[in-house]
């Protein structure tokens, strides 16, 4: 297991939930029910360090070999901008090891896999 979160505290991934309500669950093996649920749980879990679990919802064939979630980008907040099929446009607020913010903009593709969706890959949206 990565660091505990609180429970009760608001959940990474901006909802305006609490975590225990959120992605929690999702975190703990609870399945995601839509790519978007995925989406935030996998922001939330980057926002956490939790590379095991972005790595079992991304698809085999575009996972990566290892990820390294502690290069010291800090993850200021999520915007989900729509859902739409399998498909999630979102903007994470990132600052970047360097101390730079960067604003990921990003259409991520999901599909599903015996039954469970997972990150497939992504590009960016035209504005
Ligand atoms: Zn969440």
């Amino acid at each position: 297991m990565p660091l505990a979160y609180p429970p009760f505290k608001s959940c990474p991934c901006g909802s305006g939930r609490s975590y225990g309500h959120c992605c929690g669950p999702l975190h703990a093996g609870q399945a995601a029910t839509t790519p978007e649920a995925l989406m935030r749980s996998r922001y939330a879990a980057y926002a956490l360090g939790d590379s095991a679990y972005v790595q079992r919802t991304w698809h085999p064939d575009t996972r990566p070999a290892t990820l390294d979630l502690r290069d010291g980008t800090r993850y200021l907040g999520l915007r989900v901008h729509g859902a739409q099929g399998d498909e999630v446009t979102f903007t994470a607020q990132l600052r970047l090891p360097d101390g730079e913010r960067y604003a990921l903009r990003e259409r991520s593709r999901f599909t599903q896999v015996g039954g469970q969706w997972v990150y497939v890959d992504g590009d960016t949206p035209d504005a």
